[in-house]
């Protein structure tokens, strides 16, 4: 559904809710699913009546997964329109948003895979054109960014160049190949990004992965001659910091100030997330954080944005379950 506004069309964001099932560890240790999808578009709460809890026990959005759904269907319904459309020149940007180890990974890296798989079906579909499909991928990590495809562990930087906008200089791009191309390059990023793990999930739980597809086309005929146009566009699949991080008061140190610059990019992002739904008003402080900055030209405007929140179903989560339906509600 398109917000109709006369002038500068504003897209809404699509929200759309992933309940995982239980994992056999959960299963083993007696937890309790209490989260149920209740029709496409609702999720219910089915504990407050025991809990006597005063929070809505029903959340409605765009679209509700349940537990048993694979991620194809996910991507079908509720990221492919989105996603495919940098095809069309159309810029665009996929979250996943959720509490670490509710599934944000296992969605995003099935979601990217279908989305080139569509790409690649549109390139051979449309021979008129020459395309050229790039890959790349940072990591935000402290406020840092790095480069996912180099070894070299240097910092990254931004610079804002006057024609083409925010860039993150030196990036490393790679044109896409085929689809086993695609598998290397994401084995690698996913190798790099558990580098200065300490434990399963410890860094990707505070780290914000950006995989950005860019493509390219111009119309045969006019290849080489001076009349020849380039269309350009990205698509951004982001897999963000787990958001407990975005609440949880950390202790000393070295901690504490990654907790905060976690917070800086997850709560700058609800900030542009929630002004961006309403229909942008007022100034949006895009500055105020690296992942803001970078995604700023796949955000807003003629953008078009989803959010896959990803939940745990087990009655030990509830609460950051809440929080992360808080935050899927502000962004619809
Ligand atoms: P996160 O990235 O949010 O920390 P992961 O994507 O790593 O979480 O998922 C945590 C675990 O749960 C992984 O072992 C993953 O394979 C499994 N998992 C997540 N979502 C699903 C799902 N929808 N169906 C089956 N298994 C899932
Ligand atoms: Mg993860």
């Amino acid at each position: 559904q398109k917000a109709q506004t006369a002038g500068a069309r504003e897209e809404r964001i699509l929200v759309v809710v992933r309940l995982r099932p239980l994992s056999d560890k959960e299963i083993i240790a007696n937890e309790v699913a209490d989260w149920e999808c209740i029709n496409d578009n609702t999720i219910l709460y089915r504990n407050n009546l025991r809990e006597g809890s005063t929070f809505p026990s029903a959340y409605t959005f765009d679209r509700v997964f349940r537990g048993d759904c694979l991620t194809k269907q996910v991507y079908e319904e509720g990221a492919k329109e989105v996603a495919l459309s940098v095809v069309s020149g159309i810029n665009s940007t996929i979250f996943a948003y959720g509490q670490t180890s509710s599934g944000k990974t296992y969605t995003m890296t099935g979601i990217t895979e279908y989305t080139v798989a569509d790409i690649f079906d549109y390139i051979n579909r449309h021979k008129e054109r020459a395309f050229v499909l790039k890959f790349s991928a940072i990591e935000i990590y402290n406020e840092a960014i790095r480069d996912l495809l180099s070894s070299e562990n240097t910092q990254l930087k931004l610079r804002d160049d006057p024609e083409r906008g925010i860039i993150v200089e030196k990036v490393t791009e790679e044109v896409l190949r085929d689809w086993n191309h695609l598998k290397e390059l994401l084995a690698i990023c996913e190798a790099q990004r558990k580098i200065g793990e300490t434990s399963l999930n410890e860094r990707s739980s505070r780290s914000h992965q950006i995989i950005r597809l860019t493509i390219e086309s111009s119309a045969r005929e006019f290849l080489g001659k001076e009349n020849s146009t380039t269309l350009a566009a990205s698509v951004n699949f982001v897999d963000l910091a787990g958001s407990e991080r975005a609440s949880q008061s950390l202790s000393t140190g070295a901690r504490l100030k990654e907790g905060c610059h976690i917070n800086r990019s997850l709560l700058t992002l609800s900030t542009v997330i929630r002004k961006l739904s309403k229909g942008r008003q007022g100034h949006i402080n895009y500055r105020d954080s690296k992942l803001t900055r970078i995604l700023q030209p796949c955000l807003g405007g003629n953008a078009r944005t989803a959010i896959i929140c990803t939940l745990s179903p087990a009655r030990s989560h509830v609460e950051q379950t809440r929080n992360t339906l808080l935050f899927a509600c502000c962004a619809k």
